[in-house]
C-alpha cells in the first residue's frame, strides 16, 4: 500500500483515479485507508484485496507511531480503521489470520538501536468498550464465567509507553518496551534515569523474580516546552505528549532520555517468583500494588475496587469530568476483574486478556490540515495570528479556527502552514493547536511569517514595552480593526448593551466596502449618527439564489432595505432598534459607560468599584492616581490605566461629544444603598432565587462591600446558592461562614445575619 496521509493530504488521494475504473481495493480516505463502500465484498477476490489494503494500511501507521514516534493520523482515526478490519473479520471470518492487526500486539523491536528482549510473561494490550451498552455486555459475561463472585479495579488508562520491569532479588535488572508483546526493545539504561523507578525495591523480603508492568508519560503541562526546545534545536517537535514519552524513553542517549521530565506508573504483573513459602504472590491486583506501594514503585491514587456495574458507570463519569485534573492525559477506564484466581479462568485471547476491558473516552486529539496562518488585530491593537483548519469535529464541536497568541508562539510550536497538526480540544475548553505531524510533511509546507505592518491600517507594529511577545498597532484611534472591535465591545452586554450593534454592524459602521469615508471614525461620535448618515453604506455579502450560496459575492445594503418601485429605500428593522437602543443607552448606569470607554483592566468589577465610589465620570477624570488606588479593589495597575487613559485628547473627546449627545454620566444620589455591608469581602457562588451572578455583585458593591470572584482567608462569607461547588467546599475548609441567601438579605438590610 502506497498511499499514505500524506498522500491525502496534498489531495491527491482521489485525483488519479480515472472514472469507472475503480481500484478494487476501494479508494483511499483521509487515514490512507481503502473505503469499502467502493468495494464489490460478495467478490472474494475484490474482498480479499481490500483486507490486505486494510492490514497493510494499518501495519504502516502502526510501524509510524511505535518505531518512529511520528504517528500519520491521530488515535481515533487508526482505530477506526481497526474497528473497519474487525467488521470485515467479523463478517467474513476465512480474512482472519494468526498475523492479523486484530489478533497482534501493535509494535516491532528496532534492532538498529536497541537489543531484543524476550518477556518473561507475554505483554498484552487490552480489547476496548466505547459505551455503556458495551460495558454491560462485557461487565455481564465476566460476572457470568466467574459465577458472579468478581469484583473490579478500576483505573485510570493513563496515555503513555508501556513498560516492562524486571527485578530479581529487588534489584532492578532490564526494562523494556512492550515490542510485538513477546519480544520488545532494552532501554534499561534509559529507564534508569526516570527518577520514580526504583534500582531498588525497598523490602526485606523481595520475590527471587517479579515482572512489573507500567505506564511512562510525559506531563501534559510540560509539553508545550518539550516542543519549544526541540524546535530551538532545529529538531522535529512532537504531535503530543504520549508520542514525546515514547521518543524520548526510545532514545540512544540515555543522558537524553534523562534531561526530559518523565514519569512511570505501574498498573500490572506478570511473573512473580516468591522467595520463599512465607512471602507467597498475593491473591488480589489491588493487593499488588499495596505491596508495590511499600516498595516504594510509583502507584495511580486514583485505582479503585468496585462491585456494580452502576459504581464502574459512577467511576468512568465522575473521571470523564476530570480528565485534565491529572498530571498525565488519560484516554480512558480500565477495568480489571481483581482476583488473580478468576483472572486465569477467564484467560486470554490472542491480544488481550478477556479479564480486563478499556473503556475509551471520546477523542480529544484529532489531526487536521493547516491551511493557512492568519492574523486579526483586537481592540486593544494586539496582533494575533491564528490557525485557519480543515474545518473537523472534536470533543463534541467543530472546530475550524485556533488561536496561536503570537508569532512567537507559532515558532515554539514548529508549526508551518499546509502541515497536518494534532488539534486538541477538551471539553469546553477553547481548541488548541498541539504541534505538527512531522512525519505527513511532502516539502510543500511553509513557514508563516508575522507581519511588520498592521493588516488593517498598514501602521508599523512595535512591541508595547520591549521584550514583550505580543505585537501591537499603535494606531489604536483609527485603525479601523480596533475602532470595529471597540464598537462591538461597547454594544456588549456588559457595556452598554445594543444588541443590535453586532459584529457585522460594528464592521459595516467603521469599515463598509461603500461608501469610502465609513460613517464612523471614532467612537465619540457614535451617539451623534443619525439613521440618514447610514443610508448609503453597503457591505460584500455572498449571493444567495433561494436560500443557497451561488459562490458570487455581491455588494448589499447594510442599515437600508433595497427600495422598490412601490416601497422607497428605508431603516431596516434592525436599524430603527439600533436608534431606540442607542436612545436608551445613554440612561445606563455609570458602570457601563466605564465599561464601554474600553479603558485597559476596567472591565465590569473594577468598573463597578469606581461608580460606587465616584458616582460621577467628571469625579474619576479628577481623581488623582493616589486617590484612585486608594478605592477599595483599585490596584496600582487599574489606577494608572485609568489615569494615563485620560491624559489623551481623543480620549476625552469621546467623553465629551457622548456627554454633549445626553449620554448620562453620573450615577442619581437617591441611589445611594445604606452602607451596610462595608469593609467586607463576600463570594457568591452556585445559583440564587433573587439574584443574578451579576446582580448579586451589583448589591454587594452597592452597599459599600467588595464582591471576589475567589475564597480566600481574607473572605468574611460566602454566599452559597443550588449547585454551589469548590467555593463552598474551599469556604468549609477555611472555616469562612457560608450564608444561604435569606441570610444574605438580612445582612444587607441591616449589617447583620442575626
Ligand atoms: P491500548 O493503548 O488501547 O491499550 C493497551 C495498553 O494500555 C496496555 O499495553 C498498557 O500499556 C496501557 N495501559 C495504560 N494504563 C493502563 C492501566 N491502568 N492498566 C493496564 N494497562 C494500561 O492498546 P495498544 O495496543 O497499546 O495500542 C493501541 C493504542 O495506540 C490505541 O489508542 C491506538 O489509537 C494507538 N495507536 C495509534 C496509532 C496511530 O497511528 N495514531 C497507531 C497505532 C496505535
Amino acid at each position: 500500500m502506497t498511499t499514505t496521509r500524506k498522500d491525502a493530504a496534498s489531495g491527491a488521494d482521489t485525483a488519479g483515479t480515472p472514472q469507472g475504473s475503480a481500484d478494487p481495493a476501494g479508494t483511499p480516505d483521509a487515514a490512507g485507508a481503502p473505503d469499502a463502500s467502493d468495494v464489490d465484498l460478495s467478490d472474494a477476490s475484490a474482498r480479499a484485496q481490500y483486507h490486505a489494503a486494510l492490514v497493510e494500511t494499518i501495519e504502516e501507521h502502526r510501524a509510524a507511531y511505535y518505531q518512529h514516534d511520528q504517528p500519520l493520523v491521530a488515535d481515533a482515526e487508526y482505530d477506526e480503521l481497526v474497528r473497519r478490519l474487525q467488521a470485515l473479520e467479523e463478517e467474513f471470518p476465512e480474512l482472519v489470520s494468526d498475523t492479523s492487526p486484530t489478533q497482534t500486539v501493535g509494535g516491532a523491536v528496532d534492532t538498529s538501536t536497541f537489543d531484543p528482549v524476550t518477556h518473561l510473561g507475554r505483554m498484552y494490550s487490552l480489547d476496548n468498550v466505547f459505551d455503556f451498552d458495551e460495558l454491560r455486555a462485557w461487565y455481564e459475561r465476566v460476572r457470568s464465567a466467574t459465577s458472579a463472585r468478581s469484583k473490579f479495579l478500576c483505573e485510570l488508562k493513563i496515555d503513555g509507553l508501556a513498560v516492562n520491569l524486571l527485578y530479581r532479588r529487588g534489584e532492578l535488572v532490564r526494562a523494556a518496551t512492550r515490542g510485538d508483546g513477546r519480544v520488545g526493545e532494552d532501554i534499561t539504561a534509559n529507564v534508569r534515569t526516570i527518577s520514580d523507578i526504583p534500582h531498588h525495591l525497598d523490602t526485606e523480603y523481595p520475590p527471587a523474580e517479579v515482572e512489573i508492568r507500567g505506564e511512562v508519560f510525559f506531563p501534559v503541562e510540560k509539553f508545550a516546552e518539550l516542543n519549544a526546545s526541540l524546535v530551538a534545536e532545529g529538531k522535529a517537535p512532537f504531535a503530543n505528549p504520549r508520542n514525546s514519552a515514547a521518543g524520548s524513553l526510545r532514545q540512544k542517549d540515555p543522558a537524553v532520555t534523562a534531561r526530559r521530565p518523565l514519569h512511570m506508573l505501574v498498573h500490572g504483573i506478570a511473573v512473580w517468583t516468591p522467595a520463599d513459602d512465607s512471602h507467597p504472590e498475593p491473591e488480589r491486583q489491588s493487593e499488588v500494588y499495596e505491596q508495590f506501594r511499600t516498595w516504594g514503585l510509583p502507584i495511580s491514587e486514583h485505582s479503585k475496587v468496585l462491585e456494580t456495574l452502576e459504581e464502574i458507570e459512577e467511576f468512568i463519569t465522575h473521571y470523564g469530568e476530570h480528565r485534565h485534573d491529572v498530571v498525565h492525559e488519560i484516554d480512558g477506564i480500565v477495568i480489571k476483574v481483581d482476583d488473580f484466581a478468576l483472572q486465569e479462568t477467564l484467560g486470554y485471547t490472542s491480544r488481550a486478556p478477556r479479564w480486563a476491558t478499556a473503556f475509551k473516552y471520546p477523542p480529544e486529539e484529532v489531526t487536521t490540515k493547516l491551511l493557512d496562518i492568519q492574523v486579526q488585530v483586537g481592540r486593544t491593537g494586539r496582533v494575533t495570528p491564528f490557525a485557519v483548519m480543515e474545518p473537523v469535529t472534536v470533543a463534541g464541536s467543530t472546530v475550524e479556527r485556533a488561536t496561536l497568541h503570537n508569532g512567537y508562539e507559532v515558532r515554539r510550536k514548529g508549526v508551518l502552514i499546509g502541515d497536518t497538526v494534532t488539534l486538541r480540544k477538551a471539553g469546553d475548553v477553547i481548541p488548541e493547536v498541539l504541534g505538527p505531524v512531522v512525519a505527513a510533511r511532502d516539502g510543500s509546507e511553509r513557514e508563516f511569517v508575522m507581519p511588520t505592518h498592521c493588516p488593517s491600517c498598514g501602521t508599523e507594529l512595535g512591541e508595547q514595552k520591549a521584550g514583550d511577545k505580543d505585537l501591537r498597532c499603535p494606531n489604536a484611534r483609527s485603525c479601523p480593526a480596533q475602532l470595529a472591535n471597540r464598537i462591538f465591545y461597547l454594544a456588549s452586554r456588559a457595556a452598554f448593551d445594543i444588541e443590535a450593534l453586532g459584529e457585522e454592524a460594528a464592521l459595516a459602521l467603521t469599515a463598509p466596502a461603500e461608501p469610502e469615508s465609513p460613517p464612523l471614525t471614532s467612537e465619540a461620535f457614535l451617539f451623534d449618527l443619525r439613521p440618514e448618515d447610514l443610508a448609503d453604506v453597503q457591505i460584500w455579502r455572498n449571493r444567495k439564489v433561494k436560500g443557497v450560496e451561488t459562490g458570487e459575492r455581491e455588494l448589499v445594503p447594510y442599515f437600508y432595505t433595497r427600495g422598490t418601485a412601490k416601497k422607497p429605500s428605508g431603516p431596516t428593522a434592525n436599524t430603527t432598534k439600533l436608534f431606540e437602543e442607542l436612545e436608551k443607552a445613554k440612561d445606563q448606569d455609570l458602570w457601563r459607560v466605564l465599561v464601554a470607554l474600553s479603558i485597559r483592566h476596567v472591565g465590569p468589577t473594577a468598573a463597578r468599584t469606581l461608580a460606587a465610589h465616584f458616582r460621577s465620570l467628571e469625579a474619576i477624570r479628577e481623581a488623582s492616581l493616589e486617590e484612585l488606588s486608594a478605592v477599595d479593589g483599585i490596584g496600582a495597575t487599574i489606577a494608572s490605566s485609568i489615569h494615563d487613559w485620560f491624559e489623551i485628547d481623543w480620549h476625552r473627546e469621546i467623553v465629551d461629544r457622548w456627554r454633549a449627545a445626553g449620554v448620562r454620566m453620573e450615577d442619581e444620589e437617591q441611589e445611594v444603598a445604606p452602607q451596610t455591608l462595608e469593609g467586607l469581602t463576600i463570594v457568591a457562588t452556585g445559583s440564587l432565587n433573587s439574584f443574578t451572578r451579576d446582580g448579586i455583585k451589583e448589591a454587594i458593591v452597592a452597599a459599600g462591600g467588595k464582591a471576589s470572584s475567589s475564597v480566600s482567608k481574607k473572605t468574611d462569607y460566602v454566599v452559597a446558592g443550588e449547585n454551589a461547588g469548590s467555593k463552598l467546599d474551599k469556604a468549609e475548609s477555611l472555616g469562612v461562614p457560608v450564608l444561604d441567601e435569606d441570610a444574605f438579605r438580612r445582612l444587607l438590610e441591616t449589617g447583620s445575619v442575626d
